[in-house]
């Protein structure tokens, strides 16, 4: 079946793919695991060789990439390029760091009378199902790692981005790594359950949403192989009668707004105490208003398109079902007129549980504001929901700012007076329904490495 690509700024047809066949499909498999049997045995300076060439390629052809995300998922084009550069940053990093990262443990027993320790082995093949809102990041923040550590990897990117698929294949083979150690494959769900059913793949990481995180981690357990799971989430932003209004309400609107609305750590609900509640409606809804949305190849462009028109149609039955409920709407919300999957900054308030914009998360630019009582309500708030990626709590006192995040909110990054942000030196990933493992530092790329014990007598 071929993979029509729409240019979701315009509605027309960009390129049209063909999927592979499954005899590709398996060839891929095999030669990903015997350039693994060689790569494996190689040294950690030659693998950074390759991953610093890999860096400098991104960097020489940021423009280029960037012009791809716009067109394919309507990314405007100046976060197109801090995307790139931060995919060369994650490249280097791992680049300098994978070899005291995964340098052996010495374990101390001496009763034994024997050597022991810990060491990192990489286990193989490792099928990544990835998602289309940051198309180059998601993968970089996989591969990286992992063709450091000495696994290979198989992509199955999302289907309306073949083209950032397969240009992150070419990145790979022209900074000098062996042909087939790592291969984008351009297939839909069934072959990827025939992929990780492949007695020669040992692993999936997935980012995407819980839907296809239950679905691939079952087929992947039925199987005993790991799975890492990087799904959605709805942050809350939690924001204390004491918190400096000006600042918070610039990092909320930051958070909500970047890629367009469409990132799994952007703030979603913004959990307001009472007598902030007026004055933070005001502010948001003047910021929110004043963000441009429009041609995302437009340097000018904050807002682009949401990445699929059908996305975007989901995303205003969120908000008609919640406005239905009783949410107020005092921006936005309605679906512009004209081509494209465009969907206006939209700010909701009295936001209330049944509620769509309180129950799920809302993929695209739209604020919930929800009223708490104090401190303790607004933290019982942050935490009703099947999610927890991310969270941010906002206070001029920042010893109560940081024992509310680190005890308190039950996600996996909290932050203080400061939008959620991935970094490759922080460990990246979820609790709850946002799921498990940890990407990025010194943790994620011990995700697929077998912790070997070794007793030496
Ligand atoms: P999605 O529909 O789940 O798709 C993600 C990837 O999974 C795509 O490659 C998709 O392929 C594939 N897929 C879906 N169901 C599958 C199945 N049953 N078998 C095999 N592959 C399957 O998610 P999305 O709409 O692209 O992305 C948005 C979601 O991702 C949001 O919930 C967001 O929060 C989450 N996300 C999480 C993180 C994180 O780090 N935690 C980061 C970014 C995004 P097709 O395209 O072919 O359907």
């Amino acid at each position: 079946m071929p993979m029509t690509v729409v240019n979701p700024a315009t509605g027309k047809t960009l390129h049209e793919h063909d999927e592979h066949p499954w005899s590709e499909v398996e060839a891929a498999i095999e030669g990903a695991h015997a350039a693994h049997r060689a790569w494996r045995r190689t040294s950690f300076e030659h693998r950074a060789e390759r991953m610093r060439k890999a860096a400098e390629i991104l960097r020489e052809r940021t423009d280029p990439y960037a012009e791809l995300m716009a067109r394919e998922m309507g990314k405007p084009i100046g976060q197109g390029r801090s995307e790139i550069e931060k995919c060369a940053w994650v490249c280097d990093y791992y680049a300098d760091e994978a070899a005291s990262q995964l340098a052996p443990v010495p374990i101390d027993t001496p009763d034994t009378g024997a050597r022991t320790y810990i060491a990192y082995e990489p286990i193989g093949v490792v099928l990544a199902v990835m998602p289309w809102n940051f198309p180059f990041w998601q993968v970089f923040r996989f591969a990286a790692p992992n063709l450091m550590a000495g696994n290979a990897g198989l992509l199955k990117h999302a289907s309306n981005v073949p083209g950032c698929a397969l240009a992150i294949e070419e990145v790979f083979r022209h900074a000098g790594f062996p042909e087939g150690l790592f291969r984008s494959l351009l297939i839909g769900h069934d072959v990827a359950e025939k992929v990780i059913e492949h007695p020669l793949v040992r692993a999936v990481t997935l980012t995407g949403s819980v839907k296809a995180g239950k679905s691939i981690a079952a087929k992947a357990g039925s199987l005993v192989k790991k799975t890492v799971l990087e799904l959605g989430g709805s942050d809350a932003y939690l924001v204390l009668e004491d918190a400096d209004l000006d600042a918070t309400v610039e990092a909320c609107v930051t958070s909500r707004l970047v890629n367009s609305g469409q990132s799994c750590i952007a703030a979603k609900r913004f959990i307001v105490v009472r007598p902030l509640k007026e004055e933070f409606e005001r502010r948001m809804v003047e910021r929110m208003r004043a963000a441009r949305t429009g041609d995302p190849m437009d340097e000018d462009t904050d807002v682009g398109p949401q990445a699929r028109e059908d996305l975007r149609d989901d995303l205003h039955d969120q908000v008609t079902r919640s406005v239905a409920a009783g949410a107020r709407c005092l921006l936005g919300g309605a679906v512009p007129d004209g081509p494209g999957a465009f969907y206006p900054p939209t700010v909701l308030t009295d936001v209330a549980p049944g509620m769509p914009a309180y129950e799920e998360e809302l993929f695209g630019p739209v604020a919930s504001i929800i009223e708490a009582e104090d401190e303790a309500d607004g933290i019982r708030i942050a935490n009703d929901t099947v999610f927890g990626l991310g969270a941010a709590v906002f206070t001029r006192d920042r010893e109560r700012g940081q024992r509310i995040a680190r005890e308190e909110l039950d996600a996996g990054a909290c932050f203080v007076n400061a939008f959620v942000r991935s970094d490759p030196r922080l460990p990246f990933g979820g609790v709850k329904e946002s799921g498990y493992g940890r990407e990025l530092s010194p943790l994620g790329i011990r995700e697929f490495m077998n912790a070997k014990t070794v007793w030496v007598g």
